[in-house]
């Protein structure tokens, strides 16, 4: 922190020395938290954290020695509002004018004069017994502290918290009695101030006396503590709340430069010993008005084991004027969000209502439209969707009972048809049948035809080859009479040459 050394002065920030650079590393960059980082060896833990309250920055020339503010100016806003920044807090602090300082430093702005009040949410006008407001049926906020680790610049509840005179511990048992005379009242929400600035011992008392009223179910623990002096978070804390369940912490982290080891130890503890852990988030210009910053926000916390609850837009308190965004701001951040982180690391974003209207959710258009049939939607991607709303049950059971007798009627329908259909098919195979059984017939009748004409044929060809036969006979029998004339012919012939001879024949020797 030697950086933040006033070059006029002397003076260094308060160093938390067991928290050295541990802060430097935030807890999505850190594995694992080393166990020894809340003690040291020459300090119990008990010691240590008060300690490092001792330590705080609380004047105005601390804050002109360590940073250099004007003077004057300091001593004028310190009467706003009183100053505290513990050492450790103040190590978190990496340059002038960044998230952290903003939260913690004074600002001349805190002088303007706006539309911001003293009690933005008219917590004064339920409150009954000095301790408590009573507002809502089953719960009450229970103010029984008036310190805190360090005192934010926006805070809601300025005009109380550091004044000994307005939250005192002189008002606890009145609060006590409030809440065992009013059976109605189940919830409470412990807060202040900071109620585990406060000794071990007053802790327990006042969880002890809660846990004995029959009627108080839920006891939460509204505290910056694991933000902002997580030292504060030890052992033996610890060992008291878990004796008190169901206790649950509502925490306050407001930037990732938050999320340190020391940070992560105080929520396992807590987490460890079976306290649900959520966090309520300011939205805040210049300290955390980005999507980006409450990305890395809430994905660190769910991380830690701490479940993201609110985003709150920046009351209207009093000097706190310089920190509001306008509203469009912080739905954009939730658009920013919805749809691209898990959903459990996605908070409500949240105007407590001015004037004690109590906490109303803002949401970015994903309601296009709405009637009685259906609901138009727009997704984080822009894409509409449709969802039908839910119809008259009754309506529906007659609806149903005429469809499923117009079902009957229409399957009886379709049987009769069906039957039909069949006949029809029965005819059509007698019929094809019959066809069959002729063409079959025919085919017989046409073989037998053809049978016949190849006997026909047969005979024909016998016969025809009967009266080859016979001319074949004939011919031979006149070959046979030719050559028989032939040699009746030959032997003329010859009998003719003899008589011839017979005729020219000396009387014994002629010639
Ligand atoms: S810790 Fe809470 S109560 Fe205390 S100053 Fe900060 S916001 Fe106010």
């Amino acid at each position: 922190m030697s950086h933040l050394l006033n070059q006029t002065s002397n003076q260094e920030i308060p160093q938390n020395k067991d928290h050295a650079s541990a802060h430097e590393k935030s807890i999505g960059e850190t594995k694992t938290a080393e166990p020894n980082r809340f003690s040291v060896t020459d300090e119990s833990e008990d010691v240590q954290w008060k300690r490092l309250l001792r330590e705080s920055i609380q004047t105005p020339e601390q804050l002109h020695d360590l940073f250099g503010e004007n003077l004057d100016e300091m001593k004028v806003l310190e009467k706003e509002f009183n100053i505290r920044v513990n050492p450790y807090y103040a190590s978190l602090i990496k340059e002038k004018n960044d998230a952290i300082y903003k939260q913690v430093i004074p600002d001349s702005m805190e002088l303007i004069k706006g539309c911001c009040v003293d009690d933005p949410l008219s917590e004064e006008r339920d409150s009954p017994v000095q301790s408590i407001t009573h507002r809502y049926p089953d719960r009450v906020l229970f103010l029984v502290a008036h310190e805190c680790a360090i005192y934010c610049r926006f805070c809601t509840r300025k005009r109380k918290v550091s004044d000994a005179s307005k939250i005192s511990l002189k008002y606890l048992k009145a609060g006590i009695d409030y809440i065992a005379n009013h059976p109605e009242v189940r919830d409470i929400v412990i807060s202040g101030g900071d109620p585990l600035t406060l000794a071990d011992s007053r802790i327990e008392y006042i969880l002890k006396s809660l846990r004995e009223i029959p009627h108080v179910e839920i006891i939460r623990i509204g505290t910056k503590i694991p933000c902002v002096l997580p030292q504060r978070i030890t052992k033996k804390l610890v060992n008291i709340i878990k004796k008190y369940h169901p206790v649950y912490v509502n925490t306050h982290f407001n930037h990732p430069s938050e999320l340190t080891v020391e940070a992560k130890l105080a929520c396992d503890r807590l987490a460890d010993a079976g306290v649900p852990i959520g966090n309520q988030t300011v939205l805040l210009k210049g300290v955390n008005d980005s999507v980006e910053i409450m990305r890395d926000l809430m994905k660190g916390l769910l991380k830690m084991r701490v479940r993201p609850y609110y985003i709150y837009q920046a009351d209207l308190v009093k000097g706190t004027e310089h920190f509001r965004t306008d509203v469009e701001k912080g739905l954009e951040i939730i658009r920013g969000l919805r749809g691209h982180i898990s959903g459990l690391a996605v908070p409500h974003y949240v105007i407590d209502a001015p004037g004690g209207g109590g906490k109303i959710p803002l949401l970015p258009h994903y309601l296009q439209s709405i009637d009685e049939e259906k609901v138009v939607l727009r997704n984080f991607n822009g894409e509409v969707f449709v969802y039908d709303q839910p119809l008259d049950v009754n309506l529906m059971q007659i609806a149903n009972q005429n469809n499923v007798m117009l079902k009957t009627v229409v399957d009886g329908a379709k049987t009769v048809v069906d039957g039909a259909k069949t006949v029809v098919d029965g005819a059509k195979t007698v019929v094809d049948g019959a066809k069959t059984v002729v063409d079959g017939a025919k085919t017989v009748v046409d073989g037998a035809k053809t049978v016949v004409d190849g006997a026909k044929t047969v005979v024909d060809g016998a016969k025809t080859v009967v009266d080859g036969a016979k001319t074949v006979v004939d011919g031979a029998k006149t070959v046979v009479d030719g050559a028989k004339t032939v040699v009746d012919g030959a032997k003329t012939v010859v009998d003719g040459a003899k008589t011839a001879v017979d005729g020219v024949k000396p009387n014994g020797y002629g010639g």
